[in-house]
């Protein structure tokens, strides 16, 4: 066992004043869930993003469930959801016994193809069943091409949910992605740009559909003394201590955005001219928060696989993980449609090369350094046809 300090894929990054918050909560024994410091951390997120309405819940998969019931998905109802994601992204259609059909990737943003999106979108016209929402995922920092997205479900009326749980910090066309669908979604979860060591929130303008959410995630009570309910509820809701970390969290959000930045240049530099190794672009009038830095490893020059680095990674004590595998070729999902971009399937082939490499943003120069030695020992240059021959000569 490699005796040095073990390098996490990306960590919770605490400022320290995270404390202040909390012992504010405890000295006016503000420890139910609900309170100030949930306010505050609702108006930091509203003033951050520039939306009207936010919400804080127990977790991003909460925001989710709730943006979900608001647009009304009952049982066989059809939802469009992004294929190339965490299952988080889908698990809560399946909540409400909605039907997910999953849309392939493209590759300028690795999101939400609008090409597929838009045959999945004509054959449901011509089914006459429409999905009630489509939900668009920001995967690892970077926004999808929300205008064309935006454009075909303005024109069948359909409303897009931005999971945003990655990409808080990140701007598309100077908006703060998971703000220009009807509603928007962030995680804190431990692994997230800031973390609440578990939370989400919920935002949209619509404030009308933010007090509905609130109180849907508040066991959905009636207005009356006695206890009454008329729909299902849940218990959704933030806890004032794990708010007050999102306080202070939020103070050093810009902050954190450049560090996983400067993560991500590090390690495109070190690997800048070696052929076969690709980073995942940034879009033209994007800025990604580069929440994960990710390599692909084309098999066209190389002989590893993403799972050997990551073995080999993991035996000196260093963490990374292959990229998410895309959710139609879940066994949870192998009776659900799947759109493909082209004749390629871009998510397949993101997934086959694709690893996230070490993206904390509490890790040392020195210790990315140790990363990048060690992935470049690792990997496996291709005996082509014609190095054979070049070697032969040599
Ligand atoms: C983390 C994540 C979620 C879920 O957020 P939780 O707060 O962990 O429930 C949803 N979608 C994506 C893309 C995520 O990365």
């Amino acid at each position: 066992m490699n005796s040095q300090k073990r390098i996490y894929l990306s960590p919770p990054h605490m400022t320290g004043n995270e404390q202040h918050y909390i012992s504010q909560a405890f000295d006016s024994n503000w420890i139910a869930p609900l309170g100030p410091n949930v306010d505050a951390f609702e108006n930091e997120i509203k003033k951050y993003t520039n939306v009207r309405g936010a919400l804080a819940v127990s977790s991003g998969t909460a925001a989710i469930h709730l943006a979900l019931r608001l647009v009304g998905v009952k049982p066989g109802d059809s939802v469009f959801c992004s294929s190339f994601t965490f299952v988080a992204s889908a698990n809560p259609i399946l909540y409400e016994g909605g039907i997910p059909t999953f849309i392939d990737s493209e590759p300028e943003t690795w999101n939400m193809s609008p090409d597929a999106l838009l045959e999945a979108f004509k054959d449901a016209a011509k089914e006459n069943k429409l999905p009630k929402a489509v939900i668009v995922v920001h995967l690892y920092g970077q926004s999808a091409k929300m205008d064309d997205i935006l454009a075909i479900c303005d024109y069948y009326k359909v409303p897009v949910i931005e999971d945003a749980a990655e990409s808080l910090g990140s701007l598309y066309k100077n908006k703060k992605s998971g703000t220009m669908g009807a509603y928007g979604v962030y995680s804190f979860n431990g692994n997230k740009i800031i973390s609440t060591s578990g939370g989400g929130m919920l935002v949209t303008n619509n404030l009308e559909a933010i007090d509905q959410a609130r109180f849907l995630a508040t066991q959905a009570r009636d207005k009356a003394i006695h206890y009454q309910h008329s729909q299902v509820g849940h218990n959704y809701r933030m806890s004032n201590i794990l708010a007050g970390m999102g306080i202070a969290q939020m103070e050093v959000i810009n902050d954190r955005v450049k560090q996983k930045r400067d993560v991500h240049s590090r390690y495109q530099e070190a690997f800048n001219g070696v052929k076969g190794i690709l980073f995942s672009p940034e879009a033209k009038d994007t800025v990604s928060n580069r929440w994960l830095t990710t390599m692909n490893i084309d098999h066209e020059y190389w002989e590893t696989s993403p799972e050997e680095i990551v073995k080999a990674l993991e035996a000196e004590n260093i963490e990374a993980r292959p990229v998410w595998k895309p959710l139609h070729l879940q066994p949870l999902f192998r009776n659900n449609r799947f759109y493909k971009h082209s004749s390629e399937c871009v998510s397949e082939n993101l997934y086959r090369t694709g690893i996230c490499l070490p993206s904390g943003t509490n890790m040392s120069v020195e210790e990315q350094q140790r990363v990048i030695s060690l992935i470049k020992a690792n990997l496996h240059e291709k005996i082509t046809k014609q190095l054979v021959q070049v070697k032969g000569v040599i």
